[in-house]
C-alpha cells in the first residue's frame, strides 16, 4: 500500500512539477504570488512550465530556457537552479526580471523563424566540415595547409554567427523582461550580481575576441541596451 502511495506521489510530483515549482518560488518570495496569478504571466507562460532543478549554480546565470521538440512542435520550459531560490541571492524584483527575461526567450518569434533553422543549418555545416576533413585524412593520409585554413575559417565562421544570433536573443529577452517589469534598477542590480557571480569564458583572451566568442553579451552591453 505504501509503495503504491509513493508511486502515486512520484507521478503527481512529475505531472505537477511546474505547479510545485511556482509554489516553491512563492514560499521564498511571497511578493511574486500576484505576478504568477497575473495575465502578464499566464498569457506568456511556457507550455512545460517552470522547473526548479538542482544544478548547483548559485547566481543569476542559474536560470535558462529549454526547448523541446515533440510532434513537430516546440515546447518551452524555464529552468531555475534550486540554489538560486534557496539561498535568497536575489531580491523578488530581480528574480521577477529574470523570469520575465526567460519569458522573452519563450515568446521570441525570431527563435522559431530564424534562430532555430539557422542554428541547425550551422550545425550541419560544421558536421560537414568535420566529415570532409576526416574523409580527406583517410583518403590522402594528409591535409594541405589550404584545406586546414578553409575548414578552420568555415568552422569559426559558423561559431561566430551562432554566437551573434544568441547575443541578439539575449538583448531581445532583456528588453522583453524590462517591458514587463518596468524596473530598470532591478535589471541592472541583477546583471551586476550576475557579473560578480559568473565565471567569464575566455578571460585569457583580448576583450574584443572574448566577446566575439561568447554567446552571451557582457553585462555592461546588456545594461546599455536596456
Ligand atoms: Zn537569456
Amino acid at each position: 500500500m505504501k509503495k503504491i502511495k509513493n508511486i502515486l506521489l512520484l507521478i503527481s510530483l512529475f505531472t505537477f512539477q511546474s505547479l510545485f515549482s511556482i509554489e516553491t518560488i512563492c514560499q521564498e518570495y511571497p511578493e511574486l504570488h500576484s505576478f504568477f496569478d497575473s495575465q502578464d504571466y499566464k498569457s506568456r507562460a511556457p507550455k512545460n512550465g517552470i522547473k526548479i532543478i538542482d544544478t548547483g549554480i548559485d547566481g543569476p546565470q542559474g536560470a535558462s530556457t529549454n526547448i523541446e521538440f515533440r510532434e513537430k512542435k516546440m515546447f518551452f520550459e524555464i529552468v531555475i537552479s534550486k540554489n538560486l531560490i534557496d539561498k535568497n541571492i536575489l531580491t523578488a524584483e530581480e528574480l521577477k526580471f529574470i523570469i520575465c527575461h526567460e519569458l522573452g526567450h519563450c515568446n521570441d518569434a525570431d527563435l522559431l523563424k530564424k534562430v532555430v533553422p539557422i542554428t541547425v543549418a550551422l550545425f550541419a555545416c560544421k558536421v560537414s566540415v568535420c566529415w570532409y576533413t576526416v574523409w580527406n585524412l583517410l583518403k590522402y593520409k594528409t591535409l594541405s595547409a589550404k584545406h586546414v585554413a578553409l575548414s578552420g575559417c568555415v568552422f569559426m565562421g559558423c561559431e561566430l554567427l551562432k554566437n551573434k544570433l544568441n547575443r541578439d536573443g539575449e538583448y531581445f529577452a532583456d528588453r522583453y523582461g524590462f517591458a514587463l517589469t518596468k524596473n530598470k534598477e532591478a535589471a541592472i542590480s541583477m546583471l551586476n550580481k550576475r557579473k560578480k557571480m559568473s565565471k567569464k569564458k575566455y578571460s585569457y583572451l583580448p576583450k574584443f575576441l572574448a566577446q566575439l566568442l561568447d554567446d552571451h553579451p557582457t553585462e555592461e552591453d546588456r545594461i546599455n541596451v536596456l
